[in-house]
């Protein structure tokens, strides 16, 4: 089974665990012999509410969650938070300070500024997002509401260094393609969001841990589905939630503590993308367009320098079995994602094929 597997280094969604996936096959048509598969059962279902009760148990346990946050489980993806977090969160200054490092970044500021006065306190779009600028404290306006972030930006291959201190002002960050990669001081942050489809299982579900004093302050004509409080008092199951969605993430999270925990998944993590930088960066072909110090350890940008020759690369590579290593339509170039789920094998057999094509093309 495994050898009819190609190695996916797709932005999202992306590979997930085999062990997870074959597992959950095999509990398909019948789940842990209740003779219906998760699709097929009721949300109000004791069999269901355990599983949510447990995918919730388990992110709390491996990300030390702490108790005055609430964990939701929502749809609409990262893109609806986009509106959501404005929605929410705007409810004094009307005033949110946005760090924009990337076009999703960019999308975020976009839609909040439908919602309150938004300002951009930083931007690396000059240099293409090839790096995440230093903000100090004092260049957030004191009576903000919130300040975002974008904590990994898949498109461009960055990821902050550092967390911004933004003092008594909440900070909001999207995760969604480096949640779980590495550890994360959740009481740093007053909201995490994350869609599922890179780290947690299939799209359809976004994950939100907000903090509980953000709660209950949309206006009162929001539409419903839109008010993170009406998702807290109903523990995620206002209406039907995405139940298959939330299974799967429920197995990766049960996975995740077999495997050690986030602490054992970040030093693979660290392991797989310093091979391919150091490789990257010793070669004669190859370069990484982002400073080393802000790099991805999910998204690994890189570039020849030609684009037939890009083009050339990312076609040969998909006939190799090393599919999706195309860089974003927007950008072009090459990426290869290393998520969780990428063994390092998939990594080794990337830079063995780097190695190849580099000798051929001279
Ligand atoms: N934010 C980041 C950092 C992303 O990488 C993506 C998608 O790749 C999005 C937001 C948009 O997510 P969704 O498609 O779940 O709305």
């Amino acid at each position: 089974k495994k050898a009819e597997r190609v190695y996916n280094f797709s932005a999202g969604p992306s590979m997930l665990p085999l062990e997870v996936m074959e597992q959950a096959a095999e509990q398909l048509t019948n789940y842990g012999g209740c003779g219906m598969s998760v699709m097929e059962m009721s949300h109000r279902s004791s069999e269901f509410e355990e599983i949510l009760h447990s995918a919730e148990k388990n992110l709390r346990d491996i990300m030390n969650i702490p108790d005055h946050y609430k964990v939701l489980f929502i749809q609409g993806g990262a893109t609806l938070q986009f509106s959501m977090i404005p929605m929410n969160l705007l409810r004094n200054s009307k005033k949110a300070d946005y760090i924009v490092t990337g076009a999703w970044a960019k999308k975020a500021a976009e839609e909040a500024k439908k919602f309150g006065d938004i300002k951009i306190v930083a931007s690396s779009e000059e240099s293409v997002f090839s790096y995440i600028p230093e903000v100090k404290k004092e260049e957030f306006r004191e009576d903000a509401d919130y300040v975002h972030i974008t904590m990994n930006n898949t498109i461009y291959g960055t990821k902050f260094p550092y967390i911004p201190d933004t003092g008594e002002i909440p900070l909001v960050a999207d995760f969604s393609s480096c949640i779980l990669s590495e550890t994360v001081d959740v009481s740093k942050f007053a909201l995490i969001y994350a869609g599922a489809q890179k780290n947690i299982g299939p799209a359809g579900v976004v994950i939100v841990i907000i903090r509980e004093d953000l709660i209950g302050h949309a206006s009162a004509d929001i539409p419903v589905y839109l008010d993170y409080k009406i998702h807290a008092d109903n523990e995620s199951m206002y209406n039907t939630p995405p139940t298959f969605g939330i299974y799967m993430a429920g197995e990766v999270f049960k996975n995740i503590v077999r495997l050690g925990g986030v602490p054992a998944l970040e030093k693979i993590n660290r392991e797989k993308a310093k091979k391919l930088y150091d490789y990257i960066d010793q070669s004669a072909l190859y370069s990484c367009p982002v400073v080393p110090k802000d790099r991805s350890l999910m998204n690994v940008v890189f570039v020849t320098g030609n684009t037939d020759l890009d083009k050339k690369f990312t076609k040969e590579a998909k006939a190799a079995g090393l599919h999706n290593l195309g860089g974003h339509r927007s950008i072009g170039g090459m990426r290869a994602s290393i998520y969780n789920a990428m063994p390092m094998e998939g990594v080794d057999t990337l830079i063995e094929f780097m190695k190849k094509f580099e000798a051929e093309n001279k």
